[in-house]
């Protein structure tokens, strides 16, 4: 089953599609010192709650591009109800295609560049700050949303996360894929267990009652599975081991 699919079922529920809090969400913002008509692209941008409540609370322009139409349109229904239908635009696009000045992209360098929760649209961290890099301005900020080892976990972990070894890594080595690509980390905020708990536990109703509503659905049995894999190794593993955040970077 698609994995796009699979989320856009598990996280019908939630706003942010990430570990973070609203009040970790506009933390963030302030750290940035976000001014109206900072102009802001996001790359992978879910149900953009974070342009809209920056729009709303800070008053900055964003344009934010994501693959699922499902989300697209949640996003835009946010911005109407936020009242910031005027500054933020959802484009529904690849955002690991994105060049300055081929639509959506404006040729005029945003002021930030994020990407939360998605570097493996550029195939990585090091490839994603490659891609966000040519969008941004001069003295302007990168935001990537990443995930970090908070302890070495035990070799079962990876394939229960679904991740590789070489993934992710410390947080100090975090640090160090940032520096080897030519940025200065200036700021972060993390998340903490309580946020990963509503990320996470948060799907898993979710999921059990679209099963309910959908008993006879082909898609069910992958849901099923999912469900299974996603709480067993969120308990014997993801809520210890795996920790996430947002570092604020700017170009070295
Ligand atoms: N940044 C958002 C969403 C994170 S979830 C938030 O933090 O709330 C990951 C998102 O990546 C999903 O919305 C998914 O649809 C999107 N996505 C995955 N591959 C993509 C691609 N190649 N281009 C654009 N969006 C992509």
């Amino acid at each position: 089953m698609d994995v796009l699919r699979q989320h856009e079922i598990s996280e019908a529920d939630h706003r942010i599609l990430n570990p973070f809090t609203d009040d970790q969400l506009i933390t963030l913002g302030e750290i940035c010192r976000l001014r109206p008509d900072v102009r802001q692209v996001d790359l992978a941008s879910g149900k953009g709650e974070m342009l809209c409540r920056w729009a709303q609370r800070f008053g900055i322009r964003g344009l934010g591009i994501d693959l699922s139409e499902v989300f697209v349109s949640a996003a835009r229904t946010r911005a109407v109800e936020l009242g910031v239908a005027d500054r933020v635009r959802f484009e529904r696009g690849d955002a690991g295609a994105v060049t300055p000045g081929t639509a959506p992209v404006e040729s005029d360098p945003y002021d930030v560049v994020s990407c939360i929760g998605a570097t493996w649209i550029g195939g990585g961290l090091a490839g994603t700050i490659e891609l966000m890099r040519p969008l941004l301005a001069e003295g302007g900020l990168l935001l990537v949303g990443e995930p970090y080892w908070r302890e070495d976990p035990p070799p079962q972990a990876y394939q229960a996360e679904g991740v590789g070894p070489e993934d992710f890594t410390s947080l100090v080595g975090t640090l160090d894929r940032f520096e080897a690509a030519g940025t200065q980390l200036v700021e972060m905020v993390l998340a903490d267990e309580a946020g990963w708990d509503r990320y996470t536990a948060g799907q898993w109703w979710t999921v059990s009652r679209w099963l309910d509503d959908n008993p006879d659905s082909p898609e069910a049995p992958a849901m099923r599975e999912y469900l299974t894999d996603l709480r067993r190794s969120y308990l014997a593993y993801g809520r210890q081991y795996l920790g996430w955040g947002v570092f604020v970077l700017r170009a070295a």
